[in-house]
């Protein structure tokens, strides 16, 4: 091999490893209201790890943080501020749960609930610790779909948490114009802190997962924690809200706390974790607010033609492209974000085809209530006739443009990303025994068209 041919492919390595990039985020629920231990065992993760020179994000509870400034803990709430911030609800366990309230509203409606009971919440978090969160993440696994309109009207870009309801693929994803970071599956990773011993082979799974991303190119792994689990042996809340409980203040009782050699081992091991993680070349450690800057911007233009071809064998995302972002391109329109529909329409036609100037008009219409409404209608209206988003869609890319439109029936393919009801997506402790959100689940499939992976720079 000559010099030259060396060099040259050297060079090209290097630049095919840094298109691999490997992101790993570190984030902590702070949320334990009851108990001040755990506002130490937050003030011990956030300055040792500042001191390792890492930087983690921090979501903290509006409760817990009104609940630090009263105990007066300026030293936690600086040492989290050093960190990032993220948010996670007002009041986390007190019933009902956010996925309780919403399931039951119009999904219009559960937006301004959202936004009623969890705004405050993250204004205390914002004025306590000086900085608009970046990012938001649920209780337990009380995901609704209402939140991505408020967290958006209120700034915040991210949605960072764990869940079941919606996935695309273990890695980040935009839904409903958020950032997900969200059912990484086998990208989630947590050290047993209760097990020290079996660290080697968690550090060993955290190489082969670092290995699996670059050989696909690139991505995202998590680790998350509650500080409170340094602190103590239980959930703060488990002992007070089982079930959908409610014990009123004067009535908390105290979590069980973890003895000092367990606690010390605790410590110890998410350390050496994050220790291991440290020194492995080009995996970077970030936070929340960095992620929407690490990937493409979501909006784009697709090709109208491509977005046709797609739309005639199934309604589902293309490469980068929503089928949103799809259908606003074959009706002409600039790309932009734009909700979902807020249900299901139905087919309503006297035949098999309808005339031109009845089907343009109905593409007129369409593109008037995007541009006032930002989301996509249930139903398009042509005439007295209607047909529902999908038929429209599939009618509009089947369009051949002569005098007479065939009417045909649209298949909404990206509905297979969102969990099915039987899954168990809503099993949280927290929630009353049996709790089920089925028309969650269902505004998720009408959301998942604005569903698409979330490309790395
Ligand atoms: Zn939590």
């Amino acid at each position: 091999m000559t010099r030259l041919l060396a060099a040259v492919l050297l060079t090209s390595i290097a630049l095919f490893a840094q298109t691999r990039p490997v992101y790993y985020l570190l984030w902590f629920d702070t949320e334990d209201y009851i108990d001040p231990a755990s506002d130490d065992a937050a003030l011990r993760l956030a300055t040792t790890l500042e001191k390792m020179g890492l930087r983690a994000t921090f979501k903290v509870v509006g409760e817990k943080a009104r609940g630090l400034e009263k105990r007066n803990r300026l030293d936690v709430i600086k040492a989290l501020s050093r960190h990032d911030i993220g948010y996670h609800t007002n009041y986390h366990s007190i019933p009902p749960a956010p996925a309780a309230y919403q399931r039951i509203l119009h999904p219009l409606e559960a937006v301004e609930e959202f936004s009623r009971r969890e705004e405050p919440g993250l204004r205390d978090v914002q004025r306590i610790f000086g900085i608009l969160p970046s990012c938001y993440g649920q209780p337990g696994d009380s995901w609704g779909p209402a939140a991505n309109v408020a967290l958006r009207r209120w700034g915040v870009p991210v949605y960072m948490d764990d869940g079941g309801q919606v996935g695309l693929n273990g890695q980040p994803f935009w839904l409903g114009g958020m950032l997900y970071v969200f059912n990484l599956k086998g990208y989630t990773l947590r050290p047993d802190i209760n097990h020290p011993e079996t660290l080697q082979a968690t550090n060993k799974k955290f190489d082969d997962m670092v290995a699996s991303l670059r050989a696909k190119g690139g991505g995202v792994i998590q680790t998350y924690f509650h500080p409170t689990e340094f602190s103590s042996t239980e959930f703060w809340d488990a002992v007070n809200f089982l079930g959908g409980n409610y014990t009123p203040p004067g009535d908390y009782k105290m979590p069980r706390r973890r003895s000092p050699e367990p606690a010390e081992n605790a410590y110890k091991t998410l350390f050496e974790f994050v220790r291991h993680i440290q020194s492995i070349p080009d995996v970077q450690i970030v936070t929340a607010r960095e992620l929407p800057l690490l990937f493409e911007n979501p909006v784009q233009r697709p090709s109208a033609s491509d977005a046709r071809r797609q739309f005639q064998s199934s309604i589902d995302m293309q490469g980068p492209y929503s089928a949103a972002d799809q259908l606003l391109a074959l009706l002409g329109m600039e790309p932009q974000y734009v909700d979902g529909p807020v249900a299901r329409g139905q087919t309503v036609v006297l035949g098999e085809t309808l005339s031109r100037i009845l089907f343009d008009r109905a593409k007129l219409d369409a593109v008037g209530y995007i541009e006032t409404h930002r989301r996509l209608p249930h139903t398009v209206w042509a005439g007295s006739q209607r047909l529902s988003l999908p038929d429209f869609a599939a009618t509009l890319a089947g369009d051949d443009g002569g005098p007479v439109v065939q009417i045909r029936k649209g298949v909404t393919a990206f509905e297979r990303y969102v969990a099915a009801d039987t899954d168990k997506n809503y099993g949280w402790v927290i929630h009353p025994k049996g709790f089920a959100a089925p028309e969650l689940l269902e505004q998720a499939r009408l959301q998942a068209w604005t569903l698409k992976p979330a490309r790395l720079r």
